[in-house]
């Protein structure tokens, strides 16, 4: 039986998941809301893991054109303390290939390949149970049904609440992300500060972190603790004024760091909200969830990697027991609600062992997060010394 799959989302979770699919010949309809795949900015760089987002990218077949496309050498990782000291200035070794960096736009088309998305497709409401499949809604009133319906729909997912109440909560840490173009020609006093991989400056509450993209980008991160409502007085639009605001939050800080806040070129505010640690749910026939959807977690090299590992694992796992239960000749053929049956085990054992994954890693990022953007500096300096003496 070929299962009617559709995912919803073309993020690193859904992409991977369909492109996974697509590999073993098993059809699935991709729903992403967005109109086309340049709808809206890519976003920044994305590390990939050896054994996680890497992992998955080899179930795809992909492993060897990520390899040709990634920087290595943008895991090289600087510290720096806010009068501008350089406390480390870690460099990966020429054939470290452990966490290498690939820009988001050249990992979305990666993945894209030959797949055949449905762009504009908003999804509204997943609706299980019903006598011909999982009920799809769409923004445009339509409505279409399927097996499985598998929310890849990132952090504010509408499949969600098919199987969970739950809504991300903000940690108390917000973000605000800024970026400057071709930093070797135009700030070559900055992109020899920034070296080839990221820097990192934490103070009290606070932390600056920029990082390089391909093609002399620069994504710069305005990090510290704040009430969700910190910038109401402030119109987003009004780049100056934000501006003024974060230069008076780092006020004091050394100038080369206060430099990339006044050459970023416009400011978006990006809340760190998160899932409970632990995010399980009862499971339901025809519905689940992958990458941010079901374990949303602070943004410290994690997200992608899970979402990715989800997708592929999901797709193999279906496209292992359909091939299984074609191979064999089923000659008496098993009747479709049997097969349905067997989706569904399916489902139930990545579940498992998606949220055992994910819990690990929700715990060691928000353990993360509270040391990155802490009260005392030191905290951020000693747990980049763990993880690097521990890899
Ligand atoms: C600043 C920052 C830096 C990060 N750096 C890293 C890193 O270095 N490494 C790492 O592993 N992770 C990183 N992350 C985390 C990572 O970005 C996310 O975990 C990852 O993108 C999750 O992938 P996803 O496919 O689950 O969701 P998303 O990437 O959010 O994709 C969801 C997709 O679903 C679509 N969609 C949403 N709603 C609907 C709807 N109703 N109908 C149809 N389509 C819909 C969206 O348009 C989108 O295309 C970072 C995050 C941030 C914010």
């Amino acid at each position: 039986m070929r299962y009617r799959i559709a995912v919803v989302g073309s993020g690193p979770a859904g992409l991977t998941f369909a492109r996974v699919l697509h590999r073993h010949g098993h059809p699935v309809t991709v729903l992403e809301r967005d109109p086309a795949p340049d709808a809206r900015p890519p976003g920044g760089t994305l590390d990939l893991r050896e054994g996680l987002g890497q992992l998955a990218l080899d179930k795809a077949g992909l492993l060897a054109e990520f390899q040709a496309l990634c920087r290595p050498e943008g895991q090289a990782m600087r510290i720096l303390d806010p009068d501008g000291t350089v406390l480390r200035d870690w460099r990966p070794r020429p054939d470290d290939r452990a966490n290498p960096e690939i820009d988001r736009g050249q990992l979305r088309d990666l993945l894209l390949g030959p797949l055949d998305i449905q762009w504009g497709r908003g999804v509204t409401r997943v609706v299980p149970g019903g006598r011909d499949g999982v009920l799809v809604e769409f923004a445009d009133g339509r409505q279409e049904t399927f097996d499985l319906v598998v929310g890849a729909d990132g952090a504010r997912s509408r499949v969600r609440p098919a199987v969970s109440p739950v809504t991300p909560r903000y940690t108390g840490v917000t973000s605000v992300e800024t970026s400057l173009d071709d930093v070797d020609t135009r700030h070559p006093g900055l992109a020899r500060l920034i070296g080839d991989g990221s820097l990192a400056a934490y103070g009290v509450n606070r932390a600056l972190v920029a990082q390089r993209n391909s093609g002399g980008h620069v994504k710069v991160y305005a990090q510290f603790r704040a009430p969700l409502d910190w910038h109401t007085h402030l119109e987003p639009a009004d780049t100056e004024a934000v501006r003024s605001s974060l230069l008076a939050l780092f006020d004091g800080w050394a100038a080369p760091l206060l430099e990339l806040l006044r050459h970023g070129a416009a400011f978006v505010h990006r809340p760190v909200h998160v899932l409970p640690v632990s995010h399980t749910w009862t499971h339901v026939p025809g519905v689940t969830l992958l990458g941010d959807a079901a374990h949303l977690m602070p943004p410290l090299g994690a997200g992608a990697n899970l979402a990715m590992l989800d997708g592929a694992e999901l797709a193999e796992s279906i496209a292992t027991a359909t091939a299984t239960a074609t191979g064999a000749g089923d000659p008496d053929g098993l009747d479709e609600l049997d097969e349905l049956d067997e989706l569904d085990e399916i489902v139930r054992a990545f579940e498992e062992r998606m949220w055992a994954r994910a819990g690990r890693w929700a715990e060691i990022t928000t353990a993360g997060l509270e040391r990155l953007v802490s009260p005392d500096p030191a905290q951020a300096l000693a747990l980049f010394d763990r993880v690097q003496s521990s890899s």
